[in-house]
């Protein structure tokens, strides 16, 4: 029996679409200002001989306008930003990798959406956490319902997990996802509003080995891109033992509480943890010799923590034991760790990404018991590394002919002709848009390409095009229906 699926909101039933297919054929056919329908050759005739249409007149939009407009140009909103053709190589190049890596270690791509439930969030990452109470992107859409753009991935991907019983696949379920996140954080070098991460998640194994298999992807990750770090790596404990240690550290931070800076302050009774990873100079003079949270671990946990390290060391991972290691989000336990670049020791610059072990999440958002790892790396920062050594991403290879065409009856030839050389598998480039040839010659010369084919007058005429070697400068002329034979030959795809 035929499966039914169920058409989501928003997406047209076929009976629709076929509907709009003829409408749209119908709207080609009409000739202008009668209504009656023609076919297409003559279609093209009336429009030509058509009288042009008035302007539309275009509303203002005041309300955007107002927010977004400076000295008269339109701008995009702070903190986030345009990412321009002429970065994409980077952009793939980091994407590309990626995906490749992780699914050379058997992770499988997902998506989840952008928007969620704010209450996920709330319930995840943690009330009192800088993300949810500062940061995040929070409205009421126009149903009603409170909504956040979300901060991060993880969350998602774990309500996902449950909302489509994924733990009934076999376990543990490998995932990853990249995309954008958004936080309202303050603006500045390496941090935007708008910030794209690349997320790895395992779930179902509480096995040490998995914390050193994520940590070992994200090495390899970024070796692959040419950079070297250094894993900051550290262990949170069990939540009891977690209990225990904030006990000892507000214990030995009371009497010099007054001297903590704003923030810490606060975080001192709600999430004293924080403290320990705060930027601010003097607060980490104050903690400098605080007591560390290794100290306190459960023996489970130290028995985890030291089988991670084992494992790396197995496979020669640099590390650094850093005790400031805390992670800002709530639902972390045992091993969390962030990446820096190797030639820094100190960890308190920009981390190019960071994650650790979430085994009570699964259950705190609903679903049974499920250990859990994963993190997420910075593709932005990571990029912006990339740039600032000056490592060059690899060459795409040039396209191995330019299809140059001179005149108005040529460029329609050459559209044909471009899709019927890019369906042949021809790789091929060309502007069509441009009308003399000695400029089209510049271009195909510029990006590398091997042989120009120009359609021109005569070739029109005689049914035929022009290959010109591009090195050699040589011409031959070839019958219009055998171009693709003609390049294969020359190009030996
Ligand atoms: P987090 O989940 O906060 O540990 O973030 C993981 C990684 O995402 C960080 O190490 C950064 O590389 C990156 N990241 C986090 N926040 C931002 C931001 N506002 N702008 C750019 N990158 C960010």
């Amino acid at each position: 029996m035929p499966h039914r699926i169920k058409a989501q909101r928003g997406v047209k039933s076929r009976k629709a679409m076929r509907t709009s297919k003829k409408t749209v054929k119908a709207v080609k056919n009409v000739k202008p200002g009668t209504g009656r329908i023609l076919h297409s050759k003559h279609a093209v005739h009336a429009v030509k001989k058509s009288k042009p249409a008035q302007n539309p007149v275009v509303k203002s939009e005041p309300e955007v306008v107002r927010r977004t407009i400076k000295k008269g140009v339109l701008q995009s909103v702070r903190g986030m930003r345009d990412i321009l053709p002429h970065d994409f190589r980077y952009w793939r190049w980091f994407k590309d990798t990626a995906r490749t890596i992780a699914e050379q270690y058997g992770y499988q791509e997902i998506d989840v959406p952008i928007v969620e439930d704010v209450s996920l969030f709330r319930r995840s990452i943690g009330d009192v956490t800088d993300v949810v109470q500062k940061e995040m992107y929070e409205f009421t859409d126009a149903g009603g319902d409170r909504i956040a753009l979300r901060p991060e991935a993880t969350a998602g991907i774990v309500r996902a997990y449950i909302e489509h019983g994924m733990l009934n696949l076999p376990q543990p379920l490998k995932l990853f996802t990249m995309g954008p996140m958004f936080r309202y954080d303050r603006p500045q070098s390496g941090r935007y509003r708008q910030f794209y991460q690349f997320n790895v998640e395992v779930l179902g194994s509480e096995a040490s080995v998995i914390d050193a298999e994520v940590i070992v992807l994200a090495y390899t990750i970024l070796k692959e891109l040419g950079i070297e770090t250094t894993v900051h790596i550290n262990s949170l404990g069990s939540s009891e033992s977690r209990i225990q240690y904030k006990k000892i550290l507000q214990a030995y931070l009371k009497s010099r509480k007054n001297e903590l800076c704003d923030d810490c302050q606060e975080r001192f009774l709600k999430n004293i943890l924080r403290v320990l990873d705060c930027k601010n100079e003097h607060c980490q003079q104050l903690i400098a010799d605080a007591p560390e949270l290794v100290d306190s671990l459960d023996d489970e946990s130290r028995k985890h923590f030291v089988s991670v390290l084992e494992h790396l060391d197995e496979v020669d991972i640099p590390y650094v034991l850093n005790p400031r290691i805390v992670r800002g989000l709530d639902y972390y336990n045992r091993t969390a760790f962030e990446f820096f670049s190797a030639d820094q020791e100190n960890g308190r610059q920009s981390a190019f990404g960071g994650g650790g072990r979430y085994d009570s999440l699964v259950e705190q958002l609903g679903g049974r018991s499920t250990p859990a790892c994963g993190f997420a790396l910075g593709i932005d920062r990571v990029i912006s590394a990339i740039r600032e050594q000056k490592i060059e991403p690899p060459t795409q290879p040039a396209p191995a002919v330019y299809l140059a065409q001179i005149g108005d009856q040529a460029r329609k030839r050459a559209l044909q002709l471009f899709e019927r050389l890019r369906k042949a598998g021809v790789p091929i480039s060309g502007n069509l848009a441009k009308d003399g040839l000695r400029q089209q010659l510049e271009l195909a010369d510029k990006k590398g390409a091997r042989f120009a084919v120009i359609v021109g007058q005569k070739e029109l005429i005689d049914g035929t095009v022009l290959i010109r070697d591009m090195e050699s400068g040589m011409q031959e002329t070839v019958d219009f229906k055998k171009i693709e034979k003609e390049l294969e030959k020359r190009l030996k795809i």
